[in-house]
């Protein structure tokens, strides 16, 4: 095996490997997680000043558990532009949930390594990560034992524990991701749903300050369920009107409440009865008109969710 450099952070991972028979390298890299990537697009993200995004969602995929698709030319401009920009609270709230996944308990020690653990704040290196950290310090949602801040420097590992100011913190951002303003939406492209998006969902969703997204609005040539899987990622929380009791949609919520987020449930009245049975112990939004849904979605986005208003 030669040694290998990993494409995105340049670091020499243990476990690096490359296939001669083409112009892809794969690789498990401390830093950057498992993924593999083509020369071609390696070049593409160092000219536009993207690798460490990249590095962030490959590990961050890889934290899931959730494999990554090999990035190619082809795929990584609509990877760019689904990868959000995040601002610096969100980076922070991103770290933190990172900490809580590595703390076995509450109080207990996690390992930190800058330069290792840069990706899991989003940040663009460790400067920036140790900027962000000693900010959570001072804020004391996080804490480093006696002694240990003088260790607070990019090559030194040392060990931080989450605060009860800290966990309280991660509970009241559990219930709405605070990283995205944006809305999927999971309903029947019937047509004769159609004044359901237009009349109700759309409208209800903008008014409450957020930008409600449907898989149609845009024209796009990669496969529709990446596509899917991406936006949903990138969103805070979703709407699902079940109402014709389409299988995509049971799907798209699904993946969302695994990752966390809140879905709202709709169903038009004459289909309750059809409400598929797994799913009948979340709380449905019952409607009978356009009028009815939006003033009744608008109602429970803003009292769960919170009016947004613009910044
Ligand atoms: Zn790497």
């Amino acid at each position: 095996m030669t040694e290998v450099r990993c494409p995105l952070c340049k670091t020499v991972p243990e476990h690096g490997r490359k296939w001669d028979y083409g112009e892809r390298t794969t690789v498990q890299c401390a830093v950057c997680g498992f993924y593999t990537i083509t020369g071609t697009a390696v070049s593409i993200a160092e000219r536009q000043n993207i690798s460490h995004k990249l590095s962030a969602y490959t590990r961050d995929n890889t934290e899931r558990g959730v494999d990554v698709p090999e990035i190619n030319s082809n795929n990584l401009s609509q990877l760019q532009t689904s990868l959000p920009d995040y601002g610096v609270g969100d980076k922070q709230l991103l770290y933190m949930r990172a900490l809580e996944r590595r703390s076995k308990f509450p109080g207990s020690l996690v390992q930190v390594t800058p330069g290792i653990d840069y990706p899991l704040a989003w940040a663009s290196g460790e400067e920036e990560f140790l900027y962000l950290l000693r900010d959570l310090l001072s804020r004391r949602l996080v804490a480093v034992p006696e002694g240990g801040t003088k260790a607070l420097r990019e090559d030194v590992s040392f060990e931080t524990l989450i605060t009860p100011a800290g966990w309280e913190y991660l509970e009241k951002h559990r219930a709405v991701s605070a990283i995205s303003d944006q809305v999927f939406v999971a309903m029947s492209f019937s047509p004769n749903l159609q004044a359901a998006w237009e009349d109700a969902i759309r409208p209800a969703i903008v008014e409450s300050g957020y930008k409600p997204y449907r898989i149609d609005d845009e024209p796009h040539v990669d496969r529709i369920d990446s596509k899917i899987i991406a936006e949903i990622r990138n969103s805070g929380f979703l709407v699902a009107d079940v109402t014709e009791q389409r299988p995509g949609v049971y799907f798209e919520a699904g993946f969302a409440l695994g990752l966390g987020l809140k879905v709202f449930w709709c169903v038009r009245s004459d289909d309750l009865e059809h409400v598929h049975f797994d799913t009948r112990q979340y709380n449905h939004i019952v409607w009978e008109t356009e009028a009815d849904l939006k003033e009744k979605l608008f109602y429970f986005v803003t009292s769960v969710a919170g009016k947004r208003t613009a910044t």
